[in-house]
Formats: structure tokens, C-alpha cells, sequence
């Protein structure tokens, strides 16, 4: 039934929210989530917040597919059958079930699908699902939304997947939308258990200005993935809240890169934090992923993968050099790493290469996203068999905060030890700031997470022991590359 409160939340006489979620869920829900709960109701064109978990059971049915079209070269179409045998969400191609399809799908990958398109097609997935919800987290400069998609509810753990964070780069975002549409309406027992413990959030457009321009910036000419320290743009912000409030295991970090024949000409690449701030297990679980999951469920579906900002000999397979992928705290990768998260880059090819490809940019626009979609399958796969020990590594991390011990590090990566001038090897208790530091900073330490203590005057003190401990430094230390405030380290606090 829907109660006098969610109807006069949503000014409308019911709404499919309230009626198919218990009060109690709801306030359990709000209490807990950082969403705008109490707008529950979904009429309208316009998402403003959408949220339906019904308890209806779901019976069998026709699983989901990528809802690719029929692929024109062999090559192509050993990729889709592959793809289908490794994406935990079964297969039957959405135009065939009748599965609400994005403007790529529909053109068959002659198009990317528009921002309008985004929006009717999320709210038709959401209209048929009983386990996904829509908010929006912010805007743009633009005032294009922002917006986070839910699917599931938080028991164990939490994957977060940015999708598309430069505008130009946009398979990654596609592969985003198909996986919110299959895990939304998947009826499969396999893709039921995997939700029951692991919440996805998934921004599907993390620069919608960037997206509509074509652009690897946002509209103010900022590279969004470069931003994840000072929080300068809107979107920036919008993901770091999403991080503080939602604690994210993994976070997902879908991009495309310029191949550099013959040494840089793999179909995928990805990347673990390097920086030296993210502890061992988190780091490590990270490289599981990596290289234990997302590497082997690609090279399944017939796609070569290789490093991140590695360059290889075409005939050894050897490393040449290293041209990208390193250590800075303010790409995405790292930094969520440093806050506790396995971070994963993942990037596929954009560049054309065979003449197969260059022919039919559609088939080989299918192709990036196709590649997309196998690699996100791997990273379900380790999720759904590594859930403990991520869970175990995560936990650990911020408990590591609490302890305020061990070093911090202004430079180095795993692959490049620090020097002595990069390492604060007994960091101070804390760094104090005066009051203009804490009006000008204030809201960005708060997106981060990071707790201060405000006195009466106007300066505060952030003290180092608490979970984001290791990002403090980051920034308020002057040593450290991208900090936002020289704070004053204080030695006994
Ligand atoms: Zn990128």
C-alpha cells in the first residue's frame, strides 16, 4: 500500500516505489544510503530518484544478453560467442526478449547512444526491474545530470563502475548500460545469487558534457581523471561522494586509449593502483583482478590484453617501456586504492588497426564494446569468487587508518621505489589549518572523508588517525605533489 508519506513525497496519489517496498526498507535505506530518499516516485520523464524493490519472486524466463547485432566478420562473431559464454548474465539478445536496447544497440554500433536515449533507457529498465534504482548525484557545468544507478541492495559487497569519465572515450560507457540493463532485468539463478551479495553502482556517463562534445575533458576543460584530489569539477565531486558514502570494494574505471603500433596495439589494457598508499592486500586484490580475471576472460572472448601504459616488443611480448600508468593519487585508479578500494583501470583500443577494422567502423566500434563487456565479466567473475578476501582486504585497509602507523608516500609507484624525499616515514598526528585553509578546503576534505576537528576559532586540526590516514597527507602535507592546503604537521596532538 502507499502510505499518506510517500504520497505526499512524490505529490502524486501513489507511486510504484511505495508500493512495492516495505516502510520499514525504505527508512532502513534511509538511514543508511546517501540517496534522496524521500523522493520515491518516478512519474514524469524527468529521474529524479527511482528505487523499486519488490518482493515478488522471479521466476525463470529467458535470460539476458549483450543485445549485440549478429557480428559481419568471423572474428567479430567469435568474440560475441565467447563473450556470451563468459558474461555471468546468460544470454537471449534483447531485441529478442523484448529488453529495452540503447541508441548503439539500435544502430547496430553505427552510433553511440545519446544522452536523451540514456535517460529513456534507464528509465525503462528501471520500469521493469524490482532491483534498481536512479538518483542524480550532481550536474554539470552544463546542467547535464549527473547520475548513479543502483542495483541491489548493500549486504556484503559494493562494486562501483565510472564509465566513460573522458567524454571521447565512449565503449566503455555503452558496456555500462547493457551490464545496468542485464543485472537489472537478469532472471538467471547465477546472476540472483551474485546480486544478493554484491551491490553494482554504476554512473554510466561521468562526463556528460566531455560525452556530448566529444571531448576527453569536461566542459571546463579538465580532465576529470585528474581531478580525484583537488575536486575542482563537478564531476569529480559527484564520484568522491559516491566513494565516501557508499564504500565501494572495487571501483571500476572504464576509458579507451590510442594505440602506438607495433608496441602498443592490444584490444585491452588494465591497471591496479601503483601508488604505494593502497595497502598490499588491496593492491594485491586489485592485481588478481587484474591479471587473474579481467586478462583471461578477454583473451577467452577471442581479444588480445596486455598492461596499462606498457609498451611490449611485438615478437617477445617483452616490455619495452613504460609511457603511462603511473603512481599519482589523482587519477581514479589510485585513489581508489588509497581509500581502501580494489581500483582497476580498464581500457580498450580505439584505434583501428586491421583493414577489417577500418572498413566497418561499426563492426569495430561492436568490437571495443564487446571487449568492454568481456572484461567487465571478468571482473563480475572475481567479485562473485573473491568476495572474502576482497572484503577482508578492504575492511583491513580502513582498520589501518585507526592504528596510525607506518609511512606515507608522496611519490613512487610499485614499479618505481620512493625516493627518501618521497616517503614521510613518521608522518606528524596531524596537520592543522587556520580559518581561511578550513573555509577554502573544508568541503573537499568533507568529500573526501576526512574528518577534522573544528575549534572555536575557525582553524581546525586533522588528525592522521582515521580510515583515510594515508590520503591526509596527500592533501595538506607540501611535500606531496597535488595537495590543496599546506597544513601545519603537528607532532603531539
Ligand atoms: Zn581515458
Amino acid at each position: 500500500m502507499c502510505t499518506g508519506r510517500w504520497r505526499s513525497s512524490c505529490g502524486r496519489p501513489c507511486c510504484c516505489s511505495c508500493r512495492t517496498r516495505s516502510r520499514s526498507a525504505w527508512r532502513s535505506r534511509a538511514a543508511t544510503g546517501p540517496g534522496d530518499i524521500h523522493r520515491p516516485c518516478r512519474h514524469g520523464v524527468t529521474l529524479r530518484y527511482l528505487l523499486r524493490t519488490s518482493r515478488r519472486q522471479l521466476g525463470g524466463g529467458a535470460p539476458v544478453l549483450p543485445s549485440l547485432r549478429r557480428p559481419r566478420t568471423i572474428g567479430f562473431a567469435l568474440s560475441a560467442i565467447a563473450l556470451a559464454l563468459v558474461f555471468p548474465v546468460a544470454s537471449a539478445p534483447a531485441h529478442a526478449s523484448g529488453q529495452p536496447r540503447t541508441g548503439f544497440e539500435e544502430s547496430g554500433g553505427a552510433r553511440w547512444t545519446t544522452q536523451p536515449e540514456e535517460a529513456e533507457f534507464l528509465g525503462k529498465v528501471a520500469e521493469r526491474s524490482d532491483r534498481m534504482g536512479v538518483e542524480e548525484i550532481g550536474s554539470t557545468r552544463q546542467d547535464r545530470p549527473l547520475r548513479l544507478v543502483t542495483i541491489g541492495e548493500r549486504r556484503a559487497n559494493v562494486m562501483l563502475l565510472t564509465c566513460s569519465q573522458h567524454g571521447d572515450e565512449p565503449a566503455g560507457r555503452e558496456a555500462c548500460l547493457a551490464a545496468v540493463r542485464d543485472l537489472a532485468l537478469a532472471k538467471d539463478q547465477r546472476t540472483r545469487r551474485f546480486l544478493e551479495h554484491t551491490q553494482v553502482l554504476v554512473i554510466p556517463t561521468a562526463n556528460p558534457d566531455g560525452r556530448a562534445a566529444d571531448t576527453r575533458e569536461n566542459a571546463d576543460g579538465v580532465d576529470v581523471n585528474r581531478d580525484h584530489v583537488a575536486l575542482a569539477t563537478n564531476e569529480g565531486r559527484a564520484m568522491a561522494g559516491v566513494i565516501r558514502d557508499h564504500k565501494p570494494d572495487v571501483v571500476y574505471d572504464l576509458h579507451e586509449f590510442g594505440a602506438e603500433p607495433p608496441y602498443y596495439v592490444k584490444d585491452v589494457l588494465s591497471l591496479w593502483p601503483r601508488n604505494l598508499n593502497a595497502t598490499d592486500a588491496v593492491h594485491d586484490e586489485a592485481k588478481t583482478l587484474s591479471e587473474t580475471y579481467i586478462r583471461p576472460a578477454v583473451e577467452r572472448a577471442g581479444f588480445s590484453s596486455g598492461v596499462y601504459g606498457i609498451w611490449t616488443d611485438p615478437v617477445t611480448g617483452e616490455p619495452v617501456k613504460q609511457v603511462a600508468g603511473d603512481g599519482q593519487e589523482r587519477i581514479l585508479r589510485n585513489t581508489a586504492g588509497v581509500k581502501h578500494a580494489a581500483g582497476l583501470l580498464l581500457e580498450t583500443r580505439q584505434t583501428p588497426l586491421t583493414d577489417a577494422e577500418k572498413e566497418d567502423p561499426a563492426a569495430f566500434n561492436r568490437h571495443r564494446v564487446s571487449a568492454q563487456r568481456a572484461a567487465l565479466s571478468g571482473a563480475f567473475a572475481y567479485v562473485r569468487e573473491h568476495r572474502q578476501a576482497l572484503e577482508a582486504a578492504t575492511a583491513a585497509s580502513r582498520e589501518r587508518g585507526l592504528a596510525d602507523r607506518g609511512p606515507v608516500y608522496v611519490g613512487g609507484a610499485d614499479n618505481e621505489p620512493p625516493t627518501e624525499a618521497q616517503t614521510i616515514a613518521d608522518p606528524p598526528c596531524g596537520y592543522a589549518l587556520n580559518t581561511a585553509q578550513v573555509t577554502e578546503v573544508g568541503d573537499e576534505l568533507a568529500l573526501h572523508g576526512v574528518q577534522i576537528s573544528r575549534e572555536a576559532t575557525g582553524s581546525a586540526l586533522v588528525p592522521l588517525r582515521q580510515e583515510q590516514r594515508s590520503l591526509i597527507p596527500l592533501l595538506l602535507d607540501e611535500r606531496a605533489t597535488y595537495h590543496i592546503a599546506k597544513g601545519r604537521p603537528v607532532e603531539s596532538c
